[in-house]
């Protein structure tokens, strides 16, 4: 690293270059609550200066799905988007999707058009509607030959449309579903959307059995799945970065001496927020509220230079399109700031990396969160009976929800012993753990209050006790009123792991409703059904429970016991895609077809291919245009100072201790490298090779860096070429 470099990003965290940005403010320059600015680039039709009432009725009535879009309903629509969009600058227009690339895609067109001559702007309905983009450069896992390449956007008026800011201009973003010309999902949210369907469906159902009315106008309608992501990313400062190139070319350091202080002293979570980072937090926010996004809590995370983000939950689809605009809004705002927002799940060895809890219930508006215990859990039969179903869902396909959340990032942070394993188990914490203990044993559970905890002071107000413990070490969590899937990763599309979940829940709760009717219409009460299922799954399942350290090896031998999958890396976990059989519940349910599932297969297992060989390459180069030279260097300069000593009759004891231990390692780096280079040799991108990678290829490309660390440690620092863990984590 050039020590103009290093000097630049001291001098950045010492000036904390804070950016001049447009805090909105009123006419008379006073700042604006959040709540008069809050979804300004938010199309919200019911604002519509050119939308009649009927026009909004008839709108929300499709939005209701009582009727149906019309085409003159769309042009309208269209109309209205165009005049708002227009009249806050908006010059662009862009159908937003989210392919199997696992981020997001966008193809921008103008509104100007030529008309007789004069320039106009337009948009038509089938410009909102649908959208042609070039498919064929997309992945499609093979599903498609490019002659037949033709995909399509279609627009999902379930989640709102939005203006994004850029410097110098605003584009009208339409989010959209992207499905091959043959009709497949070729992206994460179709799937997505058809699995919140079935789960409301199933879920409906089994409230109209355990608590309906006969009448059918009283009848439960449909269920909404909720999300809340909470969103882990660290920071570090631009000039540092682009000296990087592992960070540049694969979003992580793939080498790196440890400093001396890494978390240990576990001062960085919950501490005070450096200035320069609160100053682009703020940005940030102000950014998400315009967008319509209710960011709600951010604090530093464990690791130095980690830090989180969680907005207020939302329907899930709108969670989903809202936590990818947050990454992109936290890289934008990053690098105004001269900093760049890493959301790799695996950045630095060594310390903690980044994740994405995935909070999820399941709501209706007249019975509520059905995953709310409420203050008496005990003779909650029917919160009891839907977390049975939910450990069920975990016992039967656990696997394919380890399976959803696996990337070759991702398989740095499960199983490493600071994150969850890729083991799925339940945390329920000790109260309803005993509950369902009590319940499966055939025994009603008595402890008067259990949900309360008792203070011991009358003057004390009762405080609802928080059911659950803290415990951070599961990887799917009750915690309170809603489960935590936390082992999804902090890059990834939570789409994904909702689609598999949601899935997974809707089988059980099909099983358990045809049983409900069978027992309720044989003259079974409602609640001894209830109980009676509940005793049933949870005697069935309850090996997926685990309340204690989910990192410890302990749990590892366990589990193995217990018979838990543990598909230690993505080339395991894979292959469960391509298991037929085990998919089946995918494709009854109609969120997969098979051919979606297999484009899905050899996509992921190409890209987890492509993304180890640019690592490696990456690695490789690095070591010969900067390592090696740096440390041959070096070499020359103790070989030197050690043949002087010689002439001078001294002892160069250290000169030559130091030189024999870097010479050995320098050797040994040698040997290695050309040992992956090898390895590179014909590599091709299917499960084989990613079997290779994750066996061979990774474990040795680790056994690099380690030497690498050797040859950090104890080459000069004024030699050494590269940003070290100190630069990057520490210079803020
Ligand atoms: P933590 O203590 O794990 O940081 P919080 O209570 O702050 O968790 O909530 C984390 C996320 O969970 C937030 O995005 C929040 O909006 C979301 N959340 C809270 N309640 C629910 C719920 N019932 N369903 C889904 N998400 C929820
Ligand atoms: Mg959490």
């Amino acid at each position: 690293m050039t020590k103009a470099v290093r000097a630049q990003a001291m001098l950045n965290a010492f000036k904390i270059p804070t950016r001049e940005f447009n805090v909105p403010k009123d006419v008379n320059g006073n700042p604006l609550r959040v709540s008069e600015y809050y979804g300004e680039n938010v199309f919200d039709y019911q604002k519509s200066e050119i939308l009649t009432k009927q026009d909004k009725q008839d709108i929300a009535d499709v939005l209701d799905n009582k009727k149906d879009l019309t085409k003159e309903m769309a042009e309208k629509f269209a109309n209205a988007v165009l005049n708002w969009a227009t009249s806050k600058g908006a010059t662009h227009f862009t159908h937003w999707f989210q392919p199997l690339t696992g981020s997001t895609a966008e193809k921008h067109d103008a509104f100007l058009s030529i008309e007789n001559g004069k320039p106009i702007e337009k948009l038509s309905a089938s410009q909102l509607i649908q959208g042609e983009p070039d498919a064929s450069s997309f992945p499609h896992g093979g599903s498609r030959s490019t002659f037949e390449a033709r995909g399509y956007t279609s627009w999902d008026f379930t989640s709102p449309i939005f203006l994004r800011s850029h410097e110098n201009g605003k584009t009208l973003t339409i989010p959209t579903a992207f499905v091959s010309y043959t009709g497949d999902a070729l992206d994460t949210k179709t799937p997505m959307l058809r699995s919140c369907s079935q789960l409301s469906k199933a879920a409906t159902k089994f409230l109209n059995i355990t608590g309906g009315s006969k009448r059918a106008d009283d009848e439960f309608k449909s269920v909404d799945v909720s999300c809340g992501c909470e969103q882990e990313y660290f920071l570090i400062d631009k000039a540092l970065y682009f000296e990087r190139p592992d960070l540049v070319m694969g979003g992580r350091t793939l080498f790196g001496a440890s400093t001396s202080r890494n978390q240990q002293l576990e001062d960085h979570y919950f501490g005070t927020i450096p200035e320069r980072v609160m100053a682009f937090m703020q940005e940030v926010e102000v950014e998400l509220y315009r967008l319509g996004i209710p960011a709600k809590t951010r604090h530093n995370e464990v690791a130095p230079g980690q830090f989180e983000l969680a907005p207020i939950f939302d329907k899930a689809n709108v969670a989903v399109d809202q936590n990818q605009m947050i990454m992109s809004v936290l890289q934008s705002v990053a690098t105004k700031h001269e900093m760049v927002c890493l959301l790799h799940e695996k950045p630095f060895g060594g310390i903690n990396g980044s994740g994405k809890h995935l909070n999820w219930s399941i709501t209706n508006p007249k019975a509520g969160n059905l995953l709310d215990p409420s203050d008496t859990p005990h003779t909650n039969y029917r919160f009891l009976a839907v977390v049975s179903i939910i450990l069920e869902a975990l016992n039967k396909y656990g696997g394919h929800l380890r399976t959803a959340i696996a990337s070759h990032s991702n398989d740095h942070r499960l199983g490493a012993n600071e994150a969850p394993p890729s083991i799925i188990s339940a945390f329920l914490g000790d109260t309803l753990t005993k509950i369902l203990d009590a319940y499966g044993a055939g025994e009603k559970y008595t402890e008067e209050n259990p949900g309360f905890l008792d203070l011991g002071a009358e003057q004390l107000a009762r405080l609802v006790r928080d059911n659950t413990d803290r415990n951070r070490t599961s990887p799917f969590a009750f915690t309170g009123n809603k489960f935590e899937f936390r082992a999804v990763g902090s890059s990834q599309n939570v789409g994904i792991p909702l689609t598999v979940l949601n899935a997974a829940v809707t089988d059980v709760f099909n099983d358990v409703n045809e049983r409900l009717e069978k027992d309720i219409a044989g003259g079974m009460s409602v609640d001894d059904a209830l109980i009676a299922v509940t005793k049933d799954l949870y005697n069935g399942a309850k090996h997926v429970v685990f309340n204690g350290d989910g990192y410890s090896q302990e749990w590892q031998d366990e589990a193995a016991k217990r018979g838990l999958p543990n598909l230690k890396t993505s080339a395991d976990a894979l292959k469960l895609i391509a298991d037929s059989d085990a998919n089946n519940f995918l494709v009854k349910l109609g969120v997969y077809t098979p051919t979606e599932l297999k484009t899905r297969y050899n996509v992921r297992v190409e890209r987890y291919c492509k993304h180890r060989e640019i690592e490696f390459k990456t690695l490789v180069n690095m070591i010969h245009k900067d390592i090696i030279p740096a440390t041959i260097q070096y070499k020359a300069m103790l070989a030197s100072a050690i043949d002087d000593q010689k002439d001078c009759k001294i002892d160069p004891k250290v000169d030559t201790a130091v030189l024999n231990g870097i010479n050995d390692k320098l050797n040994e780096l040698f040997d290695k490298t050309s040992k992956l280079n090898k390895g590179l040799e014909n590599l091709g991108e299917d499960i084989a090779d990613a079997e290779k990678i994750a066996n061979e290829l990774l474990p040795l490309s680790e056994e690099i860096a380690e030497v690498i660390g050797y040859l950090e440690e104890n080459v000069s620092e004024d030699l050494w070429p590269l940003p070290t863990y100190y630069d990057l984590l520490f210079v803020k």
